[in-house]
């Protein structure tokens, strides 16, 4: 996806999928990656990733591109829908 694609429909300011999801792969700072339902520590202060465009984001991360269908009309929306998927797979 495209940085122009995501941010065309991903809410700044959001970062749902940087909270709700588990992600397996290691982040700088947390070698083990993140269970579901924890903030990253690349998230900052502003809900936006400190890894954008560097090379050590993972790359599962690219896989939250914004989704209507996931990401809700809100944030709580989306935390919301993205637990539940994390629950179901
Ligand atoms: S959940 Fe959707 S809107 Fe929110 S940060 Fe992720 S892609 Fe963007
Ligand atoms: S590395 Fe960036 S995009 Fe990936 S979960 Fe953390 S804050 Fe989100």
């Amino acid at each position: 996806m495209s940085a122009e694609a995501v941010t065309a429909g991903c809410r700044p300011g959001c970062g749902a999928c940087c909270i709700a999801p588990s992600i397996s792969s290691a982040i700088p700072g947390m070698p083990d990656g993140k269970p579901a339902g924890v903030r990253c520590v690349q998230l900052d202060d502003d809900n936006l990733c400190r890894l954008f465009g560097d090379p050590r984001r993972p790359a599962v991360c690219e896989r939250f591109a914004f989704d209507p269908a996931l990401c809700g009309e809100h944030r709580e929306q989306a935390l919301a829908r993205i637990a539940s998927l994390e629950v179901a797979t």
